[in-house]
């Protein structure tokens, strides 16, 4: 990575699912940056441990804590988990400068196949956790706050097979439009970024030791290869960052130009 920039230095950044994929590049990303970051994990603590490892031996500083965002409490008990980490780590746990509601689900299924009970977890999950989560966020968030949503580029381009997933993604989409239009009185930005396939778990089933899908993937795009994690969490951290000050609202494409 590049040398060690100092402007994030005092800032608080939460990362939803950092504890591998997209999540765990976010949460580097952010820690190279100078942010303490407050690496959030599902079940996995171990991973999550390994990243503020990670962030830690770069020189930054991080915590992990960890809260099933399927879990109908999640509006208290994510924040509760989130508040002991800190508040064991010396922290001002009342303040957050930066969320990326980054966890997610993807269960595939057609309309006609998919279980009600996997269609209302990968609700919960990809769609009424950040709301939540951003619910209890707003309080501790000033001016210069930064909300980024991870949404998908299946908002625009149809797969049928995992409609109920594009139905979550969707619905982030309108929930970034809409809270940045009720926060930016305060301040505060709220921007969705937009990933195509890119090589992490969630596609591990059908891309990973898959010649044939790799190349079907690399060959949909503008740029001729599939997408890593690394590539999303730059337009992350810069829709984080002071210089995006005035970015808000905004679904940003990063699917290599899939549409093009
Ligand atoms: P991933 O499976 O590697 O990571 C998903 C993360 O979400 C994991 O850290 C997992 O622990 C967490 N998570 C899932 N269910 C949870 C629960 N019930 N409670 C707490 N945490 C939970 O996949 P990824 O590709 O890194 O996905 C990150 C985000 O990017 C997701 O929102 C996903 O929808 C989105 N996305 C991914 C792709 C892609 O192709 N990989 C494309 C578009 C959007």
């Amino acid at each position: 990575m590049n040398e060690k920039q100092h402007s994030d230095t005092t800032k608080i950044a939460v990362v939803t699912g950092g504890s591998r994929g997209i999540g765990r590049s976010i949460a580097l990303r952010l820690g190279h940056n100078g942010c303490t970051v407050a690496v959030h994990f599902g079940q996995n603590k171990d991973a999550a441990e390994d990243v503020v490892a990670e962030i830690e031996a770069d020189g930054g500083r991080a915590f992990a804590f960890g809260a099933d965002l399927a879990d109908p409490e999640v509006e208290t008990g994510f924040w509760r988990s989130f508040d002991i980490a800190a508040a064991e780590k010396g922290l001002d746990a009342e303040r957050v400068d930066i969320l990326v509601n980054n966890a997610g689900v993807t269960l595939r299924g057609a309309i006609e196949e998919m279980g009600r009970e996997d269609f209302l977890t990968q609700q919960a999950v990809n769609t009424n956790a950040p709301y939540f989560i951003v619910k209890r966020a707003l309080p501790r968030m000033g001016e210069g706050g930064r909300i980024v949503n991870i949404s998908s580029g299946v908002t625009r381009i149809a797969f049928p097979e995992i409609i109920g997933y594009a139905l979550t993604k969707g619905a982030i989409d309108a929930f970034t439009l809409t809270l940045a239009k009720h926060v930016g009185p305060r301040g505060i930005t709220v921007n969705a970024v937009a990933p195509g396939v890119i090589d992490t778990d969630i596609n591990a089933s059908w891309l990973r030791d898959n010649q044939e899908a790799q190349e079907g993937v690399a060959a949909g795009t503008a740029l001729g290869r599939v997408g890593q994690a690394d590539d999303v969490a730059g337009i992350v951290a810069f829709l984080a960052s002071d210089d995006a000050r005035w970015i808000t609202g905004q679904v940003v494409d990063a699917t290599g130009g899939t549409q093009l």
